[in-house]
């Protein structure tokens, strides 16, 4: 094994006991990205000068208890404002924006002594299932080079499979973390909504964003959520209340805990060999003491529709503070107006004007009943479908995506065929419930199949427990893609 194959858990570990130090892991990590990353381009831009100086910091520090990321490598997705350092997007319109500020995030990852090597690619402000969106070239799959890594946080998912990082965070806003986990063979979880403060995450989409680590197992994860989770005055829709310790609940026995199995999630459409991982996953859980039950959550079939209404309809709104004014790229014109044209003409990528242009049209008053206000009436009973199935179950598990991982280009030609990608991942960020993925299985491809496990509004603890025991049971988190 070598050095950037570690684990946040395992790095520590050997950091504690002097075995290894932070130069010596930032190292190994900056040797890996320079023999992989020609082919897997996970990172939008590296940040290897400050990380070692970080790292040297770090080899400084005299207190008694180091903190919890003390030497780590984490990766941040570029749509996640990092002071002094380029944050893109992946947008040329943002091409040249260096925030002012730190996330606040990464001011809790800092404050953790974590090592950032640098930013990681993703689709242009978050809209898309492949990173193929991105305005910096795309990043591959590193299980299989000529396919997607999924997204929009594929750089992240890519970057944590192909070992250039120990961590890395990612955002999701209908699936853009637990969906390139999936594809990647990687561990991503979605926080509850306002459990992770968006505090200097660019905004998508507002009222579903939310910010959570893609990790090489599911004890990374807890140990990322406990780093970054927690009220932030700066954000006013971060809940008010405590942060359990999500570590100290792993190991528990799963026996007793009921899990429910909706039937909308096994439909047309789901690969075979998808659906056999998933339902074996199903019969390890039962294996350790867990009790399925065939649940409903019917109004899932709207989820899709819903979702890209009011998404857009928010995008269209967050998106248009980028003028030429106030951030990044201007394009001058003949006057005020003609320079804003200009601006976004020549800034925004393809996908981006068709949301913006989507959404400017579900909020425009002729059609805002008939768009925007149903699409709100579906988001209330696809809470409610949850609110109901948790009356009766601990936890739902469910395939992460329909299918592996897609071959770069042969959706792009299709934004709806695009937009099916998420089809499983979408209706946690209508209801705001967390999820985890985590790998349960290969194709006959040697793709990775991700398995969800969902858990009701503030119980991450339930996912992570669940997560854990399957993972303690299972060794798909131990295989490691052929890159070399
Ligand atoms: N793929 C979905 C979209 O394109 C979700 C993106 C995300 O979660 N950021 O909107």
């Amino acid at each position: 094994m070598e050095l950037y194959n570690l684990t946040i858990e395992g790095a520590r570990v050997a950091i504690d006991r002097g075995e290894i130090s932070p130069v010596d892991l930032i190292n190994a990590v900056f040797k890996r990205i320079e023999t992989v990353e020609e082919k897997v381009k996970s990172y939008v831009t590296l940040t290897q000068g400050v990380a070692l100086d970080r790292a040297k910091q770090a080899e400084d520090f005299k207190g008694e208890a180091k903190p919890l990321l003390h030497g780590i490598p984490v990766a941040v997705k570029d749509n996640i404002c990092t002071e002094d350092i380029r944050t893109t997007c992946a947008s040329k319109i943002l091409k040249n924006f260096v925030p002012p500020y730190e996330s606040t995030v990464t001011r809790r990852l800092k404050e953790h002594c974590f090592i950032l090597p640098g930013k990681t690619n993703l689709d242009e402000f978050a809209m898309g299932s492949s990173t193929e969106n991105s305005a910096f070239g795309y990043t591959r799959n590193p299980w299989d080079l000529e396919r997607v890594p999924g997204g929009s946080s594929g750089g992240s998912a890519a970057a944590v499979a192909a070992d250039e990082c120990i961590a890395a965070l990612g955002s999701d806003t209908g699936g853009s973390i637990r969906q390139p986990a999936a594809f990647c063979g990687v561990v991503g979880l979605k926080p509850t909504y306002g459990r992770v403060s968006r505090y200097g995450l660019v905004a998508f989409a507002s009222s579903f964003d939310q910010i959570g680590p893609i990790t090489k197992n599911v004890k990374d994860s807890a140990i990322m959520l406990n780093a970054i989770s927690g009220h932030d005055i700066y954000d006013s829709t971060s809940a008010n209340m405590d942060v359990p310790d999500f570590v100290s609940g792993l190991g528990q026995e799963i026996k007793g805990m009921k899990v429910g199995v909706p039937k909308e999630y096994f439909i047309e459409g789901l690969e075979s060999e998808v659906e056999g991982s998933v339902k074996e996953a199903i019969k390890k859980l039962e294996s350790l003491g867990a009790v399925p039950v065939e649940i409903s959550l019917p109004h899932t079939e709207y989820a899709i529709a819903a979702y890209y209404i009011l998404a857009t309809s928010e995008a269209s709104s967050n998106l248009s503070r980028y003028d030429g004014v106030r951030y990044g790229l201007r394009v001058t014109g003949d006057d005020l107006i003609d320079m804003y044209m200009k601006t976004r003409e020549e800034g925004f990528g393809p996908e981006v004007k068709r949301r913006i242009i989507l959404g400017t049209y579900s909020l425009s008053s002729g059609y805002y009943d008939a768009y925007y206000r149903k699409a709100q009436q579906v988001r209330t009973l696809i809470k409610q479908d949850f609110e109901k199935a948790f009356k009766s179950v601990d936890i739902i598990v469910t395939p992460t995506t329909p299918t592996t991982a897609f071959k770069a280009g042969e959706k792009t030609g299709n934004p709806l065929q695009m937009y099916l990608s998420d089809i499983f991942t979408i209706s946690l960020n209508l209801s705001g419930v967390p999820g985890i993925s985590i790998p349960c299985g290969f194709t006959s491809e040697n793709l990775p199949v991700g398995l969800q496990i969902i858990g009701n509004h503030f119980d991450e603890e339930s996912i992570l427990k669940a997560a854990y025991a399957y993972e303690q049971a299972t060794d798909w988190h131990k295989r490691k893609p052929d890159l070399i």
